[in-house]
């Protein structure tokens, strides 16, 4: 641990509640309705006695927060509660896991991906996360394979070269002759019309071994980057879709942990050859048992560089993840791609981030630089219990 971080004491903590907006209605997936225009979430700002600060997303959802969490932190050194080498020192911190990273990246004058190693590459290719069921959503409008396409070019004149893909229309939310059939359609439009950009899928868990080697059969040809969550990962089922890929379509790699992972069948079936990139989640929540965590994944990452294993952190849901995942990706050899989340944020400045070619180039400013300028300050002031109110 750095020693400078012992000589700051934290005295002050704020909460915000922050939104996002994505460029527009994110439809269905393979178990879920429509994913609306965007989110609300909390940001913690640290200050320490000495005029340092740091700011980063909180876990967990905005009514679940707590304020007495602060006094965790309040009155303590910084490196009471934080290793610059490991991260966090307790779990129950991890609502603090992003600030207290982006406060020691300011104490040190580093930005986070060199606490994290500096050992990846710099500009992180990303893929575009946002391509959802929209020819079948929202049921009123839906927008066929067109709107696909559509969501696709919005991507690449973005800056992506990469999309992945939802499938699983199948049962929820068409029959499964019908769903399967649309699945591969969509996926062959889009690589038609997309040579040069890479596809990945991601079923959500919503197939069997025998619907998923009938779509792998169908996209043989289309060269997939991954399949994600075909369904529940365990080693009988992977092991056989492993073996079908390896006869119709060997580089697709099979890609899954952003649901409750349990890391030993993990890093298991990752040396048994058939998982092919490890996805936990790069937010944390200590109260959630599905969540994962940066502090986590620093925790992890050891046993993971010894497998050589490849690395794409589930972002889903902010710009400001993928940010985080970015920077994670930029400190550890691996990477496969990152999650790329496209928002509009209020009151954040992420211009020191830039999207081009498929790739992510990150500021060189200390900690995860990016300027929290305003937020919707939180004070719980109504709440009897303190722990914060929906309508706050
Ligand atoms: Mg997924």
């Amino acid at each position: 641990m750095n020693p400078e971080l012992s000589y700051h004491r934290i005295e002050k903590v704020n909460t915000y509640k922050v939104r996002s907006h994505f460029p527009r209605l994110v439809g269905k997936n393979a178990f879920r309705n429509e994913h609306a225009y965007g989110d609300e979430f909390v940001v913690k700002e640290i200050f320490t006695d000495r005029g340092a600060s740091g700011w980063g997303l909180a876990s967990g959802l905005f009514y679940h927060q707590d304020m007495e969490e602060d006094q965790k932190i309040l009155g303590k050194k910084v490196s009471d509660v934080f290793d610059d080498a490991a991260g966090i020192r307790e779990d129950t911190l991890s609502t603090f896991d992003f600030a207290l990273h982006d406060l020691a990246g300011n104490i040190l004058g580093i930005p986070c991906y060199r606490m994290f190693g500096d050992g990846g590459v710099h500009a992180v290719p990303v893929y575009d996360t946002l391509i959802y069921f929209d020819d079948i959503s929202p049921d009123r409008n839906p927008g066929g394979i067109a709107r696909i396409l559509q969501e696709c070019q919005d991507g690449y004149d973005y800056g992506y070269r990469a999309f992945k893909l939802k499938i699983g229309r199948a049962p929820l939310w068409m029959p499964l002759r019908e769903g399967d059939k649309r699945d591969v359609e969509v996926t062959r439009a889009v690589r038609e019309h997309f040579p040069d950009c890479e596809i990945m899928v991601d079923a959500n868990d919503a197939y069997t071994v025998e619907r998923m080697q009938a779509y792998v059969d169908a996209v043989a040809d289309v060269g997939l980057y991954w399949i994600e969550e075909p369904f529940r990962e365990n080693e009988q089922d992977f092991r056989r879709l492993r073996e079908h890929l390896d006869k119709r379509s060997p580089r697709t790699l099979i890609a899954d942990g952003e649901t409750n992972p349990d890391m030993e069948l993990l890093i298991h079936l990752y040396k048994e050859g058939l998982l092919g990139v490890f996805q936990m989640d790069i937010q944390g929540d200590h109260t959630l048992g599905h969540a994962f965590g940066l502090t986590p994944w620093r925790r992890v990452m050891p046993r993971l560089r010894e497998i050589g294993a490849r690395i794409s952190p589930h972002a889903w849901g902010l710009k400001l993840k993928t940010h985080y995942a970015a920077q994670f990706c930029a400190g550890y050899p691996g990477v496969a791609c990152v999650e790329g989340v496209t928002d509009t944020t209020e009151g954040v400045d992420f211009s020191g981030y830039k999207l081009r070619e498929g790739k992510m180039y990150l500021p060189e400013k200390p900690g995860f630089g990016m300027d929290f300028i305003w937020g919707m300050p939180i004070t719980g002031g109504d709440c009897e219990s303190k722990t914060i109110c929906r309508q706050v």
